[in-house]
C-alpha cells in the first residue's frame, strides 16, 4: 500500500508540479486549496503526511497545522515563500516536522517527503520517564533509567542536566530542533529565553563527547534556529 499524502497548496501550478513528482514516486495525492478544506480533506482522507502552504485563502497554514496537531502526530511538512527565519522557528514550534522555502527543488522535497514518512513509521523511542531504554546512535549509549552515558565503552561523566539535554537530543537524532523546543523540554517552559546558558551547555556536551574522538561532530548547529543531532543510523 503506498503512502496517501495531502498536499495543501491554493497555487493550483505549484500543487499540479508537487502531485505529479510525488505520484512519479509511487504515492498518492489529495488536494485541498484552502485551510477549511485541508482539514475537511484530513478527516475524511486521513493522509500519512502532510505538505502544508502557510499563505493560504480563510484560514491560514500555521492555524491549519495546530488543529491537526489537536487529533494527530503525522508529519507536516509546511511550504512558504517567506524565507525569515522566525518563521521557521514558529513552524517547527507549533509542531511541523520539516519546512520548505519556495522555491525549492522538486526532487529535494520529494527525498524530504520519503525521510519524514520513514522517521514516522518508526515506533516511537519514547520519553524521559524512568523506564529502562537504552538509545544507540553508533557508539553512544544512554540508560534513562540510571542516568549513565557510555561512549565508546568508557563511562561519560555528564551532570543531570547535560545527560537530560543530550538524551533529548538522541531521542530526536537526525531533527533539527529549535532553541525553544529544547529550552523547554529539557529546562521547562519558562527558560524559553534562557539561550545563554542552552550555548554553554551544548559546548560542554560537546567538548565531552568529542574529546577523544574530535573528528566526529555529533551536535549540528543551525545559526539562529537550533540544534540537530547527527543521525548516523
Ligand atoms: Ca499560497
Amino acid at each position: 500500500m503506498t503512502a496517501k499524502i495531502l498536499i495543501v497548496e491554493d497555487e493550483s501550478k505549484i500543487a499540479d508540479l508537487l502531485r505529479l513528482w510525488l505520484e512519479q514516486a509511487s504515492y498518492t495525492c489529495v488536494t485541498a486549496t484552502s485551510g477549511l478544506e485541508a482539514l475537511q480533506m484530513f478527516y475524511y482522507a486521513r493522509p500519512s503526511l502532510v505538505i502544508l502552504d502557510i499563505a493560504l485563502p480563510q484560514m491560514d497554514g500555521w492555524k491549519v497545522c495546530e488543529r491537526i496537531r489537536e487529533m494527530s502526530d503525522v508529519p507536516i511538512m509546511m511550504l512558504t515563500a517567506k524565507t525569515d527565519e522566525a518563521d521557521k522557528v514558529r513552524g517547527l514550534g507549533m509542531g511541523a516536522d520539516d519546512y520548505v522555502t519556495k522555491p525549492f527543488s522538486f526532487p529535494e522535497l520529494v527525498a524530504r517527503v520519503q525521510a519524514l514518512l520513514r522517521r514516522a513509521s518508526r515506533p516511537a523511542t519514547g520519553e524521559l520517564n524512568g523506564k529502562v531504554q537504552i538509545y544507540q546512535q553508533a557508539d553512544l549509549w544512554l540508560d534513562t533509567t540510571n542516568h549513565q552515558a557510555t561512549l565508546h565503552g568508557k563511562e561519560l561523566k555528564l551532570t543531570r542536566t547535560e545527560f537530560k539535554l543530550l538524551a533529548f537530543l538522541v531521542q530526536h537524532a537526525g531533527q533539527l530542533l529549535s532553541h525553544n523546543q529544547i529550552l523547554e523540554a529539557v529546562w521547562g517552559p519558562t527558560y524559553r529565553d534562557e539561550l545563554d546558558s542552552l550555548r554553554m551547555y551544548i559546548r560542554n556536551l560537546r567538548r565531552k563527547l568529542e574529546e577523544d574522538h574530535g573528528d566526529h561532530h555529533y551536535i549540528e548547529t543551525e545559526h539562529g534556529i537550533g540544534y540537530r543531532f547527527v543521525k548516523t543510523s
